[in-house]
């Protein structure tokens, strides 16, 4: 059975001292469960704490929520792929809404990210979504494939197999907007075909999260829809309680 993932980013919120407070909380009542993984993106300075907190869950992962394309080098402010490796990260996320539509990051930079995190022993998640005016114009899945191609451009299947997807409609992310069960189906069907397509056969185990506005009440009927293994949650992961309701569900 293939397992569901829970993926919680937490954004520019949780001090260390909230980290720490948060995941005691969250191991203390979470159990493992054999059918589901779960994923934390801390901000940059409260990931030792995470890491710490899940050192001897295997159950529990934890990530960064963006890298610089190099390894080293004058880049004031960034973090690199081998630094967040090296601080006990395994994931990370690329190509987050935020970090297109607020930090302009491009396709190309995306892409660029990609190859960095492989290269640093890190598992990508891609975080591709249309805005509002995309999908209003019927632009969404020729949205979501170009950021796909583009991001995973290059890369051999053996490592695209390892990789994960996240659609996050940027209309509905943080803003209590959520896509349809059927709306979202729709995107990961389209997104399933396209990474067959790049894959073959491989394409099929590649997790597909979606994201936007997830919450306890909405998680079943959008774990329900078709290939969605799992879900990406920004403000509803913010807090414990909420968090171990969601990764509870179906
Ligand atoms: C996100 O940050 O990826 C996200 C989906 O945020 P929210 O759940 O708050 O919409």
């Amino acid at each position: 059975m293939a397992q569901k993932l829970f993926a919680a980013n937490w954004k520019m919120h949780q001090a260390p001292a909230d980290a720490a407070a948060f995941m005691r909380t969250f191991t203390d009542q979470y159990a493992r469960q054999q059918d589901r993984r779960v994923l934390f993106f801390p901000s940059a300075v409260a990931l030792h704490v995470v890491v710490q907190a899940i050192r001897e869950r295997a159950d529990l992962e934890a990530g960064v929520q963006n890298i610089h394309w190099e390894d080293k080098g004058a880049f004031t402010g960034e973090t690199s792929g081998p630094l967040a490796r090296a601080a006990g990260a395994r994931h990370v996320l690329v190509g987050h809404s935020e970090r297109r539509h607020v930090f302009g990051e491009t396709d190309a930079e995306t892409a660029k990210k990609v190859v960095a995190a492989f290269r640093s022993g890190l598992t990508p998640t891609l975080c591709v979504g249309e805005k509002l005016e995309e999908r209003e114009a019927g632009e969404t899945l020729t949205v979501v494939t170009r950021q796909l191609r583009a991001g995973f451009q290059g890369i051999e299947p053996e490592k695209l197999a390892t990789a994960i997807v996240a659609y996050e409609p940027v209309w509905a992310i943080g803003t209590g907007k959520t896509a349809t069960p059927q709306d979202a189906g729709v995107v990961h069907v389209a997104i399933r075909a396209e990474l067959r397509a790049m894959m073959g056969e491989r394409g099929g185990a590649v997790p597909i999260l979606y994201g936007g506005s997830v919450n306890r009440s909405n998680v079943d009927a959008l774990l329900a829809a078709d290939e969605v293994d799992g879900v990406l949650v920004g403000g509803a992961s913010l807090d414990a309680e909420q968090w171990l309701a969601i990764v509870r569900s179906a």
